[in-house]
C-alpha cells in the first residue's frame, strides 16, 4: 500500500500510531540477516515460515542472509477464545520436504502467549532436525505462558494489537508497509456493523 493511503487510514482513525516504520523494519531485518549469516555458516539452513502472517518477513529476511538456504511453509489454524490463543493447533498445510538433519529456523511474525510456537516446536522436534531455533519479528513477552527460548527477536512490543507488514485484523491490513497500532474504534465499529447486519 502506498504511504499516502496509509496516512489516510491513520487520519480516519482506523489505524493508530506507527510503531515501526518500513525503514525501521528494513534496518532491523538487515541486522538479523547478518547475525544469521554468521551463525549458520557451514550449516544446512532451512527457513520455515508459518502462513500467512510470517510470509512478508520471510521474503525480506531471506534476501539479507548471505548463505545457501531453503524455504518451506506450514499453515496452521489455531483455536482462540476472546482473541487469546489456546494452544490448540491444527496443521492445515504441512511442510513439503523432510527436515531430518537440517538446521531449521522458524520464521514467525509475532509470538504472544507462545502457545502456538510451543506446539510447532514439539511437532518439528519429533522429525529429527539437526537444530531447531526461532526468529520472530515481534515479541510480546508480557503475555507469555509457554517458556520458550527465542534466538532472534526483531522488536519487543507491549499490549497494543498491531497490524501491517503481514499482520492482519480479520485478514485485512497485511499489505501495510509499516506496523501500526489498530484503533479500538475500528474494532468497535466492526462489532456494531456485525450487530446491525446480523442477517448477513
Ligand atoms: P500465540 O500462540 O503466541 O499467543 O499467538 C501467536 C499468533 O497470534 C500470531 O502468529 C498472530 O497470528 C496472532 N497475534 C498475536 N498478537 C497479535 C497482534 O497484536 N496482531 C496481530 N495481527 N496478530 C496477533
Amino acid at each position: 500500500m502506498d504511504e499516502q493511503t496509509e496516512r489516510e487510514l491513520t487520519k480516519n482513525n482506523i489505524l493508530g500510531e506507527v510503531l515501526f516504520s518500513n525503514s525501521d523494519i528494513k534496518n532491523r531485518i538487515s541486522e538479523l540477516g547478518k547475525e544469521i549469516t554468521q551463525d549458520y555458516k557451514d550449516k544446512n539452513l532451512l527457513l520455515v515460515s508459518v502462513l500467512r502472517g510470517g510470509v512478508i518477513f520471510l521474503c525480506d529476511l531471506m534476501k539479507e542472509i548471505s548463505l545457501p538456504l531453503s524455504i518451506d511453509f506450514m499453515s496452521i489454524s489455531t483455536y482462540g477464545i476472546n482473541g487469546t490463543s489456546t494452544g490448540i493447533v491444527r496443521i492445515t498445510k504441512d511442510l513439503d520436504e523432510s527436515i531430518e538433519g537440517k538446521d531449521v529456523l522458524i520464521v514467525e511474525d509475532i509470538i504472544d502467549t507462545g502457545l502456538t510456537i510451543s506446539y510447532l516446536l514439539r511437532n518439528l522436534k519429533s522429525r529429527f532436525p539437526n537444530s531447531l531455533e526461532i526468529c520472530t519479528l515481534l515479541d510480546r513477552d508480557i503475555r507469555r505462558i509457554s517458556d520458550i527460548n527465542i534466538k532472534y527477536i526483531g522488536f519487543k512490543i507491549g499490549e497494543k494489537y498491531i497490524v501491517g507488514y503481514g499482520l492482519d485484523y480479520k485478514q485485512k491490513f497485511r499489505n501495510l508497509q509499516s506496523i501500526y497500532e489498530l484503533k479500538l474504534d475500528t474494532v468497535k465499529k466492526d462489532i456494531e456493523f456485525l450487530k446491525n447486519n446480523s442477517n448477513l
